[in-house]
């Protein structure tokens, strides 16, 4: 299996993803997209809204901003709640080292052991810190430290607004991306004018000062979110949810190779927000196990009751025919790019003998295609490259990459890494008669093409 290590050093080496502010030691839990990353995840999101909006009706993209009225966190219960349960253990090899709590009982228990546990703390009344701490204080950690106390620490990311001290106003940066769209949610009934049942979606920013040690992008501080929440009739939640379910579901399939390292999977009674009857995640199978990569949420009207309490908004639907009055009710779909970035590397990287090369979709390829002109210092042969290279990103407005360093051998090296579909090679034949040679990333073997056949055939093996 690829390891995470092979990823992140061939992230660096071919400009994908760099560490941030790496000139100063790092910052961890931040990463940069290089320009390979920039154009990976430029069409990751263009994939993302093509499911959304072209193939699903009455969805509304939005962009809400990363800083909003700091009310809307007491409403949505972050301030005071959103915290993680952490865990120090002390004496181990690597010195004092911080745990998630929920994360190491899921390593050290099963999953019976971990209801009946559940089911005691019940009884007994105890909270989620509490019960954590019975399972861990005094337990060996995986650093061979011994644990301490089960505390709790606040994920929110706090900053101030106004330039005058004393006169500054504490906000929070976004912890979730999603509640930018729980306050638009009314604008988008009154200026466009959908019927229930409808979605809003929005791709955006999210802050977290996450406890666990950042595994590379799995674990970011600052990271990005694709979200969207379809607004329902209550009587209509579970048909809803079940179809969301399954819907996202599928569009991952469509974009990973190996369809066996995705699963779903259940929410346990005590992992449940109070107000959800049941809660799926998607999960992505990697090196260190198995990862949400997106949530499936059934959020009730928790969202829109709260902000109608704390704003004093009546938030109530009426529905045009029938008259029914109703809170309208939320399935979630709330899935993470990085995540689904570091997944995609995982799942595209394969090996061949010694030849590498990342199997992304071609739609998801940094670039389509590659000209290169076979030699360097043969004129007619450059211009004529050139001319092929123009043609595809400029009147085709394919993503295009030039090289025409090195031997053709290390080019196909190259572009393999990156992900490139298709490398197309301008010979000494094309100038007779206007043919190349397009090599396929997959199976490394070549085809001669005329020039003006590319288009057709790079535009048909893209929709696999
Ligand atoms: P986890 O339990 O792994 O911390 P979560 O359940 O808190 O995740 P949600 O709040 O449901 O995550 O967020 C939805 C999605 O956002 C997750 O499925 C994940 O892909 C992504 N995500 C959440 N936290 C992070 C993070 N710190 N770094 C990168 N992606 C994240």
């Amino acid at each position: 299996m690829t390891t995470l290590d092979t990823i992140v050093s061939l992230c660096k080496r071919r400009g994908f993803v760099y560490p941030n502010s790496e000139i100063y030691g790092g910052i961890a839990g931040f990463y940069d997209m290089g320009p390979m990353g920039h154009l990976l995840r430029q069409n990751m999101k263009k994939l993302f809204w093509e499911f959304m909006l072209v193939d699903h009706e009455n969805i509304f993209p939005i962009d809400g901003t990363i800083i909003t009225h700091p009310k809307v966190w007491e409403a949505s219960g972050h301030v005071g709640s959103f915290a993680d349960a952490m865990v120090e253990s002390t004496g181990g090899h690597a010195g004092n080292k911080r745990y998630r709590a929920d994360h190491l009982i899921e390593e050290m228990y099963s999953e019976a052991e971990l209801r009946s546990a559940d089911l005691a703390a019940k009884k007994e009344g105890m909270s989620s810190i509490e019960a954590y701490s019975i399972l861990l204080k005094g337990k060996k950690a995986p650093d061979g430290g011994i644990l301490g106390e089960v505390k709790k620490f606040s994920l929110m990311v706090e900053t101030s607004l106004g330039v005058v001290e004393g006169d500054k106003k504490s906000a929070y940066l976004k912890g979730e991306a999603c509640q930018t769209i729980y306050l638009d949610y009314q604008n988008v009934l009154d200026s466009m004018h959908p019927k229930i049942p409808f979605g809003i979606a929005q791709i955006g920013k999210a802050f977290r000062n996450e406890v666990a040690n950042p595994q590379f992008m799995l674990r970011l501080k600052e990271f990005e979110q694709w979200d969207m929440q379809f607004f329902v009739n209550p009587k209509e939640m579970d048909t809803w949810y079940e179809y969301w379910k399954e819907q996202r579901m599928n569009w991952y399939k469509s974009i990973f190779n190996d369809k066996e390292n995705l699963r779903f999977r259940q929410h346990r009674d005590d992992e449940l927000a109070h107000y959800a009857k049941k809660a799926f995640d998607i999960e992505y199978k990697t090196p260190s196990g198995w990862k949400e990569g997106e949530g499936i949420h059934w959020r009730g009207d928790w969202d829109l009751s709260r902000h109608g309490k704390y704003s004093g908004h009546d938030f109530t639907y009426t529905d045009a025919e029938t008259g029914e009055k109703f809170i309208p009710w939320i399935v979630e779909t709330s899935g993470g790019v990085d995540r689904t970035f570091l997944f995609l590397l995982l799942d595209a990287y394969k090996e061949d003998g010694d030849r590498v090369f990342l199997k992304l979709h071609p739609k998801l390829s940094p670039y389509t295609v590659a000209v290169f002109p076979l030699v360097r210092n043969k004129p007619d042969i450059t211009v004529k490259a050139k001319d092929v290279y123009k043609h595809l990103k400029l009147d085709l407005k394919m993503s295009t990459a030039w090289d025409d360093r090195g031997n053709i051998g290390k080019r196909y090296y190259a572009q393999d890494e990156i992900g490139t579909p298709w490398c197309i090679t301008i010979d000494y034949t094309t100038l007779e008669d206007n043919t190349v040679t397009l090599r396929d990333r997959d199976t490394a073997t070549q085809i001669r093409l005329p020039i003006d056949k590319i288009r057709e055939y790079v535009f048909t093996r893209m929709q696999v």
